[in-house]
């Protein structure tokens, strides 16, 4: 890529402190920047969106559970009151680590130290049909898609005459036995076994499958075994049909075809079964693990380029207790923002670094509307405490107080209704100018 005709981002306050600049204003990104606030550094957060994003409830907006806005939260709004932070709309493209230059879609910024936050995407492996035809969840544009799509496929499902012409639009199939497919999978599970029925009385559920695959040979891998069978009792009790070590061939968007086993009908592919670090360009390929994941040292310093740090899902940090590297979850996406934004206070006044340390915190997945499991470090628990577990967890990491209201409220209404009342199909319509126009002339018409 050319960057010569790039500019200067412009109305950048120039300030006399060393600058830091953060791409991505994820779980990590976001919390180095509040870390920064008021500091002696100056800070420019940039993401490609003004709000920040909170993936482990995205599969709640996608089950119409809860509404995008309750799990997204402004970016501007941390720099209130605070002289040294600004934040930019913008999409990272490429940098020049030797003259310490990164370029974005809006122009270009000097650094002091940059640190890469830009989280992963949807890792389909290489297979372009499936990558075509499948639905992904790494947005909460994704999941609100997600949600769009169900509710069209079951209003034009009932006005279908023929039960086996409206298999492929009832069935659900998901990928990916981890938290999030299993997450999803009970929660459409739900949605089939106690919502719709009620919405589209005409239609036959028993007629819809909901399906979890898995190509490894357990849901949960990463769990205790008592999660993953509780899991797995736990979806099959709500009628989730679950096909472990099971592998995914093909999906034309309409029959999705599997390793030894019949093919299933559907126009509704969830694709949670991996992810692949975010990138730009100027780094050498021996900055990166086979991963993707940029490698770093023990104070997330990218290997070979000083003054770059790379921190969460995007990064990797060889042997230790993790030798194929950290799990790419939040906590350890905020632990290693925390760790930088002392050890930059550290290097700005010639102070020795502190590593980095994992502390595992635990893992949780919930499975349908009352039921999770929980694994802390030394003790691990299922059923229905779980799940209020889970509740409190999740609503306490939620950004914002107005969030965490109405997530709670939310919570209660569907919990003691059973009926999450968000299943609204509003597709924004783009009128273009001149037939905006016209309508406004054809309603002013005396005729
Ligand atoms: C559906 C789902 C459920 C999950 N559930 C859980 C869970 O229950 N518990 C858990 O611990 N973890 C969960 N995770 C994983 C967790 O969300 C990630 O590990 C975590 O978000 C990583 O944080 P991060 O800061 O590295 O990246 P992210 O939080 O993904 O942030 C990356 C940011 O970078 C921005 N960005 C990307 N590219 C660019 C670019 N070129 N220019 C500018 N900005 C850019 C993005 O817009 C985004 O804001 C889940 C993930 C998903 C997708």
């Amino acid at each position: 890529m050319n960057y010569s005709n790039y500019q200067p981002i412009p109305n950048l306050p120039m300030l006399d402190l060393p600058k830091v600049v953060i791409v991505g204003g994820g779980f990590a990104g976001l919390k180095l920047a509040m870390s920064l606030r008021k500091s002696a550094f100056q800070v420019i957060l940039l993401d490609k969106n003004n709000y920040h994003q909170f993936q482990p409830l995205f599969y709640q907006v996608a089950t119409a559970g809860l509404e995008p806005s309750a799990i997204s939260f402004p970016l501007r709004k941390i720099f209130h009151g605070a002289a040294n932070m600004s934040f930019r709309m913008a999409e990272a493209e490429g940098v020049d680590a030797k003259e310490k230059r990164l370029y974005t879609d809006i122009g270009y910024i000097d650094y002091d130290y940059l640190v890469l936050a830009m989280g992963a995407d949807t890792n389909y492996f290489g297979a372009k049909n499936i990558e075509y035809y499948s639905t992904p969840m790494k947005t909460v544009s994704e999941a609100l898609y997600i949600r769009n799509k169900i509710i069209s496929n079951y209003e034009r499902a009932i006005t279908i005459e023929k039960v086996e012409n409206r298999k492929s639009l009832m069935n659900m199939v998901i990928v990916g036995g981890g938290p999030t497919g299993v997450e999803l999978a009970g929660a459409m599970a739900d949605l089939r076994n106690n919502v719709l029925p009620k919405d589209y009385p005409e239609l036959n559920f028993k007629n819809m499958k909901v399906v979890l695959i898995e190509a490894g040979p357990k849901l949960l891998g990463a769990m205790s075994e008592q999660a993953q069978s509780s899991a797995l009792h736990y979806l099959q009790e709500l009628g989730v049909e679950v096909f472990l070590a099971t592998k995914v061939l093909d999906y034309d968007g309409k029959e999705v075809s599997l390793e030894g086993k019949e093919p299933i009908q559907t126009q509704t592919l969830l694709w949670a079964a991996g992810i692949k670090p975010n990138r730009i360009e100027g780094f050498d390929p021996s900055q990166y693990a086979g991963n993707g994941r940029m490698l770093v040292n023990e104070y997330n310093q990218l290997v070979g380029s000083a003054g770059v740090f790379v921190l969460g899902d995007q990064c990797l940090l060889p042997g230790g207790d993790f030798p194929k590297g950290h799990p790419q979850v939040a906590q350890v996406a905020i632990q290693q923002a925390k760790n930088l934004s002392k050890n930059l206070f550290r290097q700005e006044k010639g102070q020795p670094l502190a590593p980095f340390k994992y502390k595992d915190l635990g893992s949780m997945a919930t499975v349908g509307r009352k039921l999770a499991v929980v694994d802390l470090p030394f003790y691990s628990f299922q059923g229905f405490f779980a799940w209020l577990t889970w509740l409190f967890v999740h609503l306490m990491a939620i950004l914002g107080v107005k969030n965490k209201l109405v997530i709670f409220l939310d919570w209660s209404w569907n919990y003691l209704s059973f009926d999450p009342s968000l299943r609204l199909l509003i597709k924004p319509k783009y009128v273009r100018a001149s037939e905006r126009k016209e309508l406004i002339e054809e309603k002013s018409s005396p005729d």
